[in-house]
């Protein structure tokens, strides 16, 4: 059986440790659908699972990235078949199940997404769970009626990935957007991406008060922390705030006063276990009317296995702009 290269993690109570080692097939998670992977991402959680930095494994070993993208080898499911460009993101992978660093992964064929019209292999994951989270954080708004009138929508942690794309596809939907971002050489990167305003994250001062003085329409938050709560203080009547990250913290105070007396909703996101229709839905979006504008802006490498130890650490110490492409 012909072996090749994976990116394995292994994360238990006894060792933690990963690198590239040589597998096969045989050795991959079952699934019925074989694919060969041409392209995979690194997220935010692919970083924090190949350090160790958080328990992101629920099995150990696996071989890491939460994306991968490429062609089906062999299918035992009537809904794919060899030669079908195809898509996997979150569902497991990485999780409990072996993901996308390595030249094949099998998954299940209800986690399988079809290459939407529009979208290349290589931009599908250039978008990878970062991108598709923004566009799902952006779906969840529209559904809550968040309108392009009602005012400036804010973007916290704007450089990172999904901070990235929502400026961008919130700018092609031509909704106003304030960038937060501590990294103060993005700035010109953030208005060419979109940004209708950028502001710096030490200048933002929100203060302590249940009800703050009214500032934004809405939020995407990938920060976390007190930050989120000052986005919800802040937030004008029904406005809607989606917390996607914790890059900058977990816990937060809140009363119930946002909601009840402005009806300010607060929208949870959860890209791993989107539900598959709504992923789909998502994906075909991103394929067309939410097609990002900057791709390949937003791309500021592409990398091999054997990079990513480096990327993890350069991404956790807030380094790395936009998107990092895996090539296998
Ligand atoms: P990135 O690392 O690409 O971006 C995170 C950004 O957050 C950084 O670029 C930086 O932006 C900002 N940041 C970093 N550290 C801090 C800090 N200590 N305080 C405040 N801001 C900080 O990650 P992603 O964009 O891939 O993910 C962003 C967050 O969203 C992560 O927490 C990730 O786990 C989460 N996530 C959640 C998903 C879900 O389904 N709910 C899916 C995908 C990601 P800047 O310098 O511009 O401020």
């Amino acid at each position: 059986m012909k072996k090749f290269p994976a990116f394995r993690i292994h994360s238990d109570q006894q060792d933690m440790h990963a690198g590239i080692e040589q597998l096969s097939v045989d050795d991959l998670s079952e699934g019925d659908v074989l694919i060969r992977v041409n392209y995979s991402s690194v997220n935010y959680k692919d970083a924090l699972a190949g350090t160790g930095k958080a328990q992101i494994l629920r099995r150990s070993p696996l071989v890491g990235g939460i994306d991968l993208a490429g062609e089906v080898v062999e299918s035992a499911s009537g809904d794919y078949s060899q030669g079908d460009q195809v898509i996997v993101n979150g569902s497991g992978l990485s999780e409990v199940h072996d993901g996308g660093y390595a030249e094949f992964a099998r998954v299940p064929a209800d986690w399988v997404v079809l290459l939407p019209t529009g979208l290349t292999l290589a931009q599908a994951m250039i978008i990878g769970t970062a991108g598709f989270t923004a566009a799902l954080s952006i779906h969840l708004l529209q559904q809550n009626n968040q309108q392009v009138e009602d005012g400036p929508i804010v973007v916290t942690g704007a450089s990172g990935g999904v901070g990235s794309f929502a400026i961008d596809l919130l700018h092609k939907l031509g909704y106003e957007t304030v960038a937060v971002t501590g990294s103060d050489d993005a700035h010109d990167y953030l208005y060419e991406l979109g940004a209708s305003k950028v502001v710096s994250r030490e200048k933002i001062k929100i203060g302590e008060n249940v009800l703050e003085k009214t500032r934004w329409a809405g939020a995407i938050d990938n920060v976390g922390g007190d930050t989120l709560s000052a986005l919800v203080r802040a937030s004008k009547p029904w406005g809607n705030v989606v917390s996607v990250g914790i890059a900058g913290g977990v816990k937060f105070e809140l009363s119930a006063m946002p909601f009840i007396i402005r009806g300010v909703n607060l929208l949870g996101v959860s890209s791993s276990n989107c539900p598959q229709p709504l992923r789909k839905i998502i994906w075909n979006r991103l394929g067309d009317d939410l097609h990002p504008q900057h791709i390949a802006k937003i791309k500021t490498q592409t990398v091999k296995l054997e990079s990513l130890p480096e990327i993890f650490e350069k991404l956790l110490n807030n380094e790395i702009r936009g998107r990092v492409l895996v090539e296998l």
